[in-house]
């Protein structure tokens, strides 16, 4: 799949230690809605590209024994929906490794329901839904253990 970065041991978006993967591209809805350039992932946007082969990330994450679990983040995974579908479908089903899988999404519920349900078909799956709004509090969410930027945001058990 395309990628801006990989971090093997993130200890900052789960409870769990876990596998951090940056995704590639994001139309950058949460500057354009605050009216602000407030994306906390812009410079990640300037980022090379990189192609990396399912496998080997998979690969790379099962001989690690620290993480426990494996993050999308930003930029905007359901952008690249169907690479990471196939890649949690090949983690799920060629591997069978159940590990919790944790999508940061900056889109609310409702605009990629139909993405969401067919997510269903895996198990071990958090989303965190809902735009970075820039200026407000913080909050604990607690299924992924960790604040979230801005209240709006919150995580749900999908599967
Ligand atoms: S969804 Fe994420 S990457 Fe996209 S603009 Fe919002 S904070 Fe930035």
């Amino acid at each position: 799949m395309l990628i801006k970065d990989l971090v093997d041991e993130d200890f900052v978006n789960y409870k769990e230690p876990a596998m951090y993967i940056c995704t590639n591209t994001c139309n950058f809805k949460c500057d354009k809605e605050s009216g602000k350039s407030c994306c906390q992932n812009s410079s990640l946007a300037r980022a090379e590209t990189k192609a990396v082969s399912d496998d080997d990330i998979i690969h790379r994450y099962l001989l690690n024994d620290i993480t426990k679990a494996i993050v999308f983040g930003g930029l905007e995974p359901f952008e690249q929906f169907e690479e990471m579908f196939n890649f949690i479908a090949k983690l799920r089903f060629v591997y069978h490794c159940r590990d919790t899988v944790i999508i940061y999404t900056g889109f609310n519920k409702t605009e990629i329901l139909s993405m969401v349900d067919a997510m269903k078909c895996f198990e071990n799956i958090i989303i965190k839904f809902g735009r970075y709004i820039p200026d407000q509090e913080k909050r604990y969410d607690k299924i992924l253990g960790v604040f979230l930027a801005s209240p709006n945001q919150y995580a749900e058990e999908i599967c």
